[in-house]
Parts: structure tokens; C-alpha cells; sequence
């Protein structure tokens, strides 16, 4: 499934962002939450990530093409999958066969895996970027993270948590720490990107406080390839 990311700046869809379903015969549909876990313990995060890259790569070039657009795909990344030996290799060759071009894909990547690994994750983060894919730190602001970090990785991208868009309107901290994830952003040149915005009234709030892309139920739910083009083309 994909869920439009709009720009507040301009009010339309710069992009989407992949959201993995399984709908299990016997089971009906599975949250990710329930099954990348298991996935990774199982040794099969790597097989779904290639598939969700590929299929993804491919839809959104199908968009791209039908409506003449460059809409920008978002791909989860899920720690073991970053950290994989072939992981770099493979999405490279993936979006060469796909025939996307890497700068309009972002990795997105959960901010605490970072910070448990941030030596191993280096590297790795600068050959993406050096190969042109854009890296958004996912989650931000529920880890535990020090801020001399964000500096040192070749980061373009951070996404304020839902849990701190839950309470923005409710809780004057809440509203200083996403005031303050924005500042950082714009300081170290970051995109900023506020996820799980439910209504007008946030909207409006993260607009007022100069939040970069805005995504959530506000807008969209995560949709099919078929809703997205019926609804944006
Ligand atoms: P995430 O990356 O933080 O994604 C945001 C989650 O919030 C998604 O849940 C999305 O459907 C949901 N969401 C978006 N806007 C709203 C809103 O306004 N209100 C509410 N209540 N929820 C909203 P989803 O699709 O169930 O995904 C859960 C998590 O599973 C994701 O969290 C991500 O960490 C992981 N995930 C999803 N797809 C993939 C994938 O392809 N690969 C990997 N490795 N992980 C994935
Ligand atoms: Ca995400
Ligand atoms: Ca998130
Ligand atoms: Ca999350």
C-alpha cells in the first residue's frame, strides 16, 4: 500500500511512502507490526524486502509514467535488512532493472538502530547516499539519541513520531519537542516530516510551525496502486 506524503509548502503529493501488507488466507490481513519481527527472527525480513523494493520501484514508475509525475517512493528499511552484506548490491541492481532513478527513492530507517550500531551503520549509509538514494531516520524523537550523531550520518530526512503529533494540540511539551525536531531540521538541513497527522487542526499547527511534508489519515489512508492513480492522476 502507499501513503501520499504532501508537501505543506504547495499542498500536493510529492510522494509515498510503501507499507507492506500480508493478507493471510486464515488469518485475514497482518499488521507489519506483527510479522517483520518475526520475519527477521525467521530469516525472512530479506526475501520481503526484496519484494517489497521491487514492487514498489515498479508501481510507482507505473505512476510515474501514466500521469507524467516524479513522485518520490518511501521504502522501510528494517535494521537486519540494512545490515545485510548484500543489502547495498541489491537495491542498486533493483532499481537498475526497475529503471527508477535512485534520487527519487528515500530509505527509511528507525532512529534507535542507528544509535545501537551507528559504527556498523556508517558506511553503509554513506555508499546508499553516494549512490544517490535519500535517507530519512524514521520514528524520531522515541530513541534515545544524541543529537552529535545526526551530524556525523549522511542523513536528509527526519520523521517526527505519531505518538508526538498525537498530543501536539494537548501538551505543551509535546508542542516544544516538535518545534524543536523542526528546528533541528531546518539547522542541519533536513526535510521535516510529521507522520500520523489525523486532522485539520494539526495540519494547520505543523503548517504554522513550518513542518516541511505532512502524512496520515488527514489526507489518505495507505492506498492501492489503483486508489492512488484514481485518486491523484
Ligand atoms: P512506520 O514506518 O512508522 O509507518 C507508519 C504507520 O502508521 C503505518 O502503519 C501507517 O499505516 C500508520 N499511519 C499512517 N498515518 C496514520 C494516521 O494518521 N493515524 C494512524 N493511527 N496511523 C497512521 P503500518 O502500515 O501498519 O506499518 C507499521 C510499521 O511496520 C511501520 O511503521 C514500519 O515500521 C513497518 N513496516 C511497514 N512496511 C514495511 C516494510 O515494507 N518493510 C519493513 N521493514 N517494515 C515495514
Ligand atoms: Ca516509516
Ligand atoms: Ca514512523
Ligand atoms: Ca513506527
Amino acid at each position: 500500500m502507499y501513503q501520499p506524503q504532501i508537501s505543506v509548502k504547495t499542498g500536493t503529493l510529492i510522494g509515498v511512502e510503501a507499507l507492506v501488507r500480508w493478507n493471510n488466507t486464515l488469518l485475514g490481513p497482518i499488521s507489519p507490526n506483527e510479522f517483520i519481527h518475526v520475519a527477521e527472527d525467521i530469516g525472512m525480513i530479506n526475501d520481503i524486502g526484496r519484494f517489497v523494493n521491487k514492487q514498489s520501484m515498479q508501481d510507482i514508475l507505473q505512476f510515474n509514467r501514466l500521469t507524467n509525475s516524479n513522485l518520490r517512493l518511501s521504502i522501510n528499511i528494517s535494521p537486519k535488512q540494512l545490515m545485510e552484506p548484500l543489502f547495498v548490491d541489491d537495491i542498486l541492481n533493483t532499481a537498475q532493472d526497475v529503471g527508477i532513478k535512485n534520487q527519487l527513492i528515500t530509505l527509511e530507517i528507525t532512529e534507535n538502530v542507528l544509535i545501537v550500531n551507528v559504527k556498523k551503520a556508517q558506511p553503509i549509509l554513506q555508499q546508499l547516499k553516494d549512490s544517490g538514494f535519500k535517507l530519512s531516520l524514521d520514528d524520531f524523537g522515541t530513541g534515545y539519541s544524541s543529537l552529535s550523531y545526526l551530524n556525523n550520518l549522511p542523513i536528509n530526512e527526519i520523521k517526527i513520531d505519531k505518538t508526538f503529533i498525537d498530543k501536539l494540540l494537548t501538551n505543551n511539551q509535546s508542542e516544544s519537542l516538535v518545534k524543536t525536531i523542526i528546528a533541528i531540521g531546518k539547522l542541519s538541513q533536513m526535510t521535516v516530516v510529521a507522520e500520523g497527522v489525523e486532522t485539520k487542526e494539526q495540519y494547520e499547527r505543523l503548517a504554522h510551525l513550518h513542518c516541511d511534508k505532512i502524512q496520515g489519515y488527514y489526507f489518505d489512508r495507505p492506498l492501492s496502486l489503483e486508489a492512488l492513480i484514481a485518486k491523484y492522476k
